[in-house]
């Protein structure tokens, strides 16, 4: 059997590359605003990928990398949330 290609993402605020499966995506949707997107259905909108530790979220939400990523300016209320969740992580 061939192995199957599986996607490769890369966190926006270390560069680290990893697995899809590995990262977790932030997705900017026309009718949430900017949601984690924890799946299993893909949310569709513009994405982004931050590794699962809250470090990456921090660096990301801070210099405005996810921002800058999602063409959008996240809300400090969004920012809020993707906060507490990120603090779920590690
Ligand atoms: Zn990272």
């Amino acid at each position: 059997m061939q192995q199957r290609h599986k996607p490769v993402r890369r966190c926006l605020a270390c560069g680290k590359q990893a697995l899809q499966i590995e990262l977790v995506r932030i997705a900017k949707t026309p009718l949430d605003g900017v949601i984690v997107d924890l799946g299993p259905r893909k949310v569709s909108g513009r994405g982004a990928y931050l590794c699962k530790t809250a470090k990456c979220w921090e660096t990301g939400l801070k210099k405005g990398r996810l921002d800058h990523s999602l063409k959008t300016s996240i809300t400090p209320e969004e920012k809020e949330t993707l906060l507490v969740f990120s603090k779920t992580l590690n």
